[in-house]
């Protein structure tokens, strides 16, 4: 699944869902008023910036992506970018030796940018940061470092860690649909 950095979102027309990753059988779905653009969408096949990040983004993105579930019903994706697959025996969710983080993702996280606008990223672009030395664009290595997913803005649902939910969503459970 490839998109170009900063293109709009179309991976689905559905909305967006934010999970609670402290129970992931909770979740908030609406459809957003902001504009998504797509981030980290790589694709083995074309070429994509590289280049050192700040340490200080890894670490926050890995903050973020340990902080949000979203549009997790996508299915299970896997890195094209490394060379081999990843072995039958291997869990997905575990690095591969010398890799820092899971060469499979599914899901995405998304960061608020500037002026109504939040960033796309598929969960994998963790390994393609920490892994494959992907540089993303300066927008949104600017958006995660002033991201904090822990932050104090005012939280309704204190577990979905994304500030911008619009104020008629509530918080569901699969066992209610
Ligand atoms: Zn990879």
């Amino acid at each position: 699944m490839f998109y170009e950095d900063l293109s709009p979102y179309a991976y689905t027309d559905d909305g967006d869902v934010f999970y609670d990753p402290t129970d992931v059988m909770r979740f908030v779905a609406f459809r957003p008023d902001y504009a998504r653009l797509n981030i980290g969408w790589l694709d083995g096949d074309r070429r994509w910036p590289r280049g050192p990040v700040p340490e200080a983004f890894g670490d926050r993105l890995q903050a973020v992506l340990g902080a949000q579930q979203v549009n997790v019903m996508m299915g299970l994706h896997d890195c094209d970018l490394c060379p081999t697959a990843i072995p039958d025996s291997h869990p997905w969710y575990e690095p591969l030796p010398g890799h820092r983080c899971a060469s499979a993702g599914t899901g995405e996280i998304h960061v608020p940018g500037p002026s109504g606008t939040v960033f796309a990223a598929p969960r994998l672009i963790g390994h393609y940061v920490a892994d494959h030395g992907y540089l993303p664009p300066r927008a949104f290595v600017d958006a995660v470092l002033a991201f904090d997913p822990y932050g104090s803005w005012p939280a309704r649902f204190p577990a979905i860690r994304f500030p911008w939910i619009p104020a008629d969503a509530e918080l569901r459970h699969v066992d209610d649909l």
